[in-house]
């Protein structure tokens, strides 16, 4: 969809590799007794090994190359997926990129933290604030010294962001003309994600459920995630001029299996990981949809989702922090192998 606000087309530049394939899970299916599960491949977008902040960067980039800015700035987990993606799409953009990381600098960069190093980003260890405090600083800094600097906000979750799941929408919509889901699952975390199916949902007259699974039980500043997300629906259906409110009652937010916090990963992770992998050949990351596919395990086992539903798992990217989890998960016994 071409998006237009006050008459002018929003900047939106090429950074991936779309339609994602979008295919069955019928091993996985066979396991879990006769279940209905698809899954959209957003971990093969194709930049930097895949993942759902390549469309959002599309637009967020987009804004910042129409802007004229030379150098983005933007803030997450030492593991996050978004700062090694904005890494890799800075690289090829020329721009020059900086990312401030929660924590402290590890004696040995790995997973998306050497790739963040490969691609050349400047990297401020951050401490405590793991979203983003120390930006206006950073910020100043690059100011005065010549610099044209853009922030891409906490996850690339804002408006622009938001509008990238728009197009997602519409991208399934027209691979899957026939097939009706009836529920999409997904790991839901910044926001964008979720708020951006919400008004594809909306704007494309779709029937399926969005079950977002939420990952992290911080606030994110003044706001509970729920209303975050809210607001994002709102402040984006208001950016596009449609007529839409969207309210807390009709957002599913799915908080029962955030376990012990963000990036601690459990019996339902490693199971998820293992069965995905050890079934299908397709590697799910600890972190986000590690913990989404075994929230929906789960679901189908306890009938919350029933079997004969068509369930479509929105697989949103994230394996390389395999490589920097690897010491933490605990795999469950090899299945054998029948045939
Ligand atoms: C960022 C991320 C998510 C969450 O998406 P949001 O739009 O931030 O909610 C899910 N999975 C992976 C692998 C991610 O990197």
């Amino acid at each position: 969809m071409d998006i237009v606000i006050n008459n002018q087309q929003v900047a939106k530049t090429s950074l991936g590799f779309f339609p994602t394939p979008l295919v069955e899970l019928r091993r996985l299916n066979d396991a879990l007794g006769g279940a209905n599960i698809y899954i959209k491949r957003d971990d093969m977008t194709g930049l930097a090994l895949g993942g759902n902040k390549t469309r959002k960067l599309e637009y967020i980039l987009g804004d910042a190359l129409a802007q004229g800015c030379d150098t983005i700035i933007t803030a997450g987990a030492a593991q996050s997926n978004h700062c090694r993606q904005t890494a890799a799409a800075a690289a090829f953009l020329n721009l020059e990129c900086h990312l401030l990381l929660g924590g402290e600098q590890p004696a040995k960069a790995e997973g998306n933290l050497l790739l963040d190093n490969i691609f050349g980003s400047h990297i401020h260890w951050s401490g405590e604030n793991r979203k983003g405090e120390n930006i206006p600083q950073v910020f100043a800094e690059l100011s005065a010294a010549g610099k044209k600097p853009y922030i891409v906000p906490y996850g690339g979750s804002n408006e622009l962001g938001a509008l990238a799941f728009i197009d997602a929408v519409e991208e399934l919509r027209n691979q899957c003309q026939e097939q009706q889901f009836s529920h999409i699952v997904f790991a839901s975390s910044s926001g964008g994600t979720h708020a951006g199916l919400i008004l594809g949902k909306h704007l494309f007259k779709q029937d399926f459920e969005l079950v977002g699974i939420n990952i992290d039980k911080d606030e994110h500043g003044q706001l509970p995630f729920a209303a975050h997300i809210v607001q994002l629906v709102n402040r984006t259906a208001k950016l596009l001029a449609i007529d839409f409110n969207f309210t807390e009652q009709q957002l599913l937010l799915n908080s029962n299996y955030i376990g012990d916090g963000y990036g601690v990963i459990g019996t339902l992770e490693n199971e998820a990981i293992a069965l995905t992998a050890q079934l299908e050949g397709i590697l799910l990351d600890p972190v986000y949809t590690g913990r989404a596919m075994g929230a929906l395990i789960d679901m189908i086992r306890t009938g919350q989702i029933s079997k004969t539903d068509k369930v479509l798992f929105w697989h949103t990217g994230g394996a390389p922090a395999l490589f920097a989890y690897g010491e933490g998960l605990q795999l469950p016994p090899r299945r054998n192998h029948s045939r």
